[in-house]
């Protein structure tokens, strides 16, 4: 198996290598380096056009991560691998995908944000505006004293923030774990969302996919999409989240409106900015 796809990854990179004419001799050599480390998995040919390669060796030779060990998700724009330091510490490493990224999704919610307004009508560009978006929203959510995965670097497409999850076992999201406190959950997405609004932030998609559930934390991720309030559809993003929101809670029971949210969260807001 290890053998196999080492054998795979040797084979695609020559490919690459020919293709596109890239990579030097060094480089090659360097890149054989990661993929000692990297083997196991079949999805990095899949996952990594050349440029892609380049960002991962570039965060790994600055010490940000020593190995990618493999796939905690697969989705339709990014893949998120588990990583680790050469403390052996764990890092969640996301990855952006060019190809198959949802361009006109994306554009509707970069332009619109003062941040990236200047980014071109090119995918490329556009991908990696959504990561630096993302980047930026986790640490400005980070000030604003919401629990997110602390951001620590990006380059491109690739995205390396905390890895949520305990003894290396990714937390799973709110929608599928069964141990709650429904109560406690509510009132910590309420306030982050409080605290994203008075921070001048929206989600824009949030939802029980997007908050994983850490002993009696509830993490909130995915913050690639969230916009500015100043973006001219903030405010139907922020009523989408609340509807969002309401919806999980009175399935479990809570009996809340996208109206209770709102008005709550608009009322925390206010309060804790006096
Ligand atoms: P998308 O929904 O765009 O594919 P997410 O950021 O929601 O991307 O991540 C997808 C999944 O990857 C999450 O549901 C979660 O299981 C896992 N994941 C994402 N970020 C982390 C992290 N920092 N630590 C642990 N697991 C993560
Ligand atoms: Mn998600």
């Amino acid at each position: 198996m290890r053998q196999g796809n080492k054998k795979k990854l040797i084979v695609f990179l020559f490919f690459m290598n020919k293709k596109n004419n890239q990579f030097n001799k060094k480089q090659a050599e360097e890149l054989k380096e990661i993929i000692k480390f990297e083997a196991e998995r079949k999805t990095f040919a899949r996952v990594f056009n050349y440029e892609t390669v380049m960002a991962v060796h570039s965060l790994a030779k600055k010490g940000y991560f020593k190995e990618l060990e493999f796939v905690i998700s697969t989705g339709k724009e990014a893949e998120v691998f588990r990583a680790t330091d050469e403390a052996g510490n764990f890092r969640a490493v996301k990855i952006y995908k060019i190809n198959t990224s949802s361009f006109s999704h994306m554009i509707d919610y970069i332009r619109g944000d003062e941040r990236f307004a200047k980014v071109q009508k090119d995918k490329r560009e556009v991908v990696f505006a959504w990561t630096k978006k993302e980047f930026n929203n986790l640490e400005k959510a980070r000030k604003a004293k919401v629990r997110v995965p602390l951001p620590i670097a990006f380059t491109k497409n690739v995205l390396i923030m905390e890895f949520i999850g305990e003894n290396g076992i990714a937390s799973r999201t709110l929608r599928v774990e069964k141990n709650i406190d429904l109560v406690e959950a509510y009132f910590t997405i309420i306030n982050a969302m409080a605290n994203l609004y008075k921070a001048n932030l929206v989600h824009a998609d949030l939802s029980e996919y997007n908050v994983l559930v850490k002993g009696n934390e509830y993490i909130i991720i995915d913050m690639g999409q969230g916009v500015l309030l100043t973006h001219p559809k903030a405010k139907d993003f922020f009523e989408r989240d609340c509807k969002n929101i309401a919806n999980f809670f009175s399935k479990k029971g809570m009996k809340k409106t996208a109206e209770d949210v709102y008005n709550e969260v608009k009322k925390l807001a206010k309060a804790e900015q006096k």
